[in-house]
């Protein structure tokens, strides 16, 4: 299905936590339909940028607009409302339930009313409910792990569950995808099927930011890079440029 994909727009946001300034009057855009990756060094800001996109933490100054609506002050279900939904470094999924159970209620990941309505059972929640499985039953698939529904989701190795966190998210359509970190501790056959995954949701319509170590993927799967070094936004453009920006080649190919 097509995804109303949001254009995220972040102006000038700052954060300090105590006297340690994250991220300083850093902008950036993101567009439907596109992969923007945000790389960095350590401690350059990355996690706090999509922290802040995603409302956890409140911005000491800037703005942040999701298709047009500034939602800086928002807390993180509300922007959860506007169609955002993220991954998180260390996987965070469901306890107790299936492979099938936890991908499928990724639905309701950027869907609040969907989720009460599904708990409180009200009419239409059967055929809902089934409509999800078979959804996330597409998506496993998409992904190799048709063989592992009925395992138990947090039983995984971590490259799996990384894998199942971002299918969850798929599941949701969001319009706003944040992806923390997702290729580490996979193995190449899984960052196949991950890069495929994502294609398809940037194809689908969604806007997709990832924050992302490893530079071959970012390479291969970015329509525009982003660059942060402690808090600033250094460099803005297409991977064949940034590739040969001098910062770069020094962090991440060690020229
Ligand atoms: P990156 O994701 O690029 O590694 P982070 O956004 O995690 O960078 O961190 C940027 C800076 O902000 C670091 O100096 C980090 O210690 C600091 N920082 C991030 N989150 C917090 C927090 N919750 N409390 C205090 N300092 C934080």
């Amino acid at each position: 299905d097509p995804i109303d994909g949001a254009v995220l727009e972040v102006t000038d946001l700052s954060k300090s936590f105590g006297g340690n300034q994250a991220l300083r009057s850093a902008s950036l855009r993101a567009e439907p339909g596109r992969v923007t990756a945000l790389i960095g060094p350590n401690g350059s800001g990355k996690t706090t940028m999509l922290n802040m996109i995603c409302g956890f933490y409140t911005a000491d100054a800037g703005t942040i607009a999701i298709g047009g609506t500034e939602v800086q002050r928002f807390s993180s279900h509300r922007v959860a409302r506007e169609g955002v939904a993220r991954t998180f470094q260390t996987p965070n999924i469901p306890e107790h339930v299936t492979v099938l159970e936890a991908v499928a209620s990724g639905r309701y990941m950027t869907d609040r009313s969907s989720m009460l309505s599904a708990i409180l059972r009200l009419p239409g929640y059967r055929r809902t409910a089934r409509n999800d499985v078979a959804e996330a039953e597409r998506v496993l698939e998409s992904v190799g792990m048709s063989h592992l529904r009925d395992e138990v989701a947090t039983s995984l190795p971590l490259g799996m569950r990384r894998m199942l966190e971002v299918a969850r998210a798929v599941v949701a359509q969001p319009r706003v995808l944040l992806l923390d970190e997702i290729a580490s501790g996979m193995d190449e056959d899984e960052l196949v099927r991950l890069a495929t995954l994502i294609r398809a949701l940037r194809d689908a319509g969604a806007t997709v930011l990832l924050v992302e170590h490893n530079f071959r993927l970012v390479l291969s799967l970015a329509d525009t890079i982003i660059v942060l070094a402690q808090g600033e936004v250094i460099a803005q453009g297409p991977p064949a440029e940034i590739e040969r920006h001098p910062r770069v080649l020094s962090e991440y190919l060690g020229i």
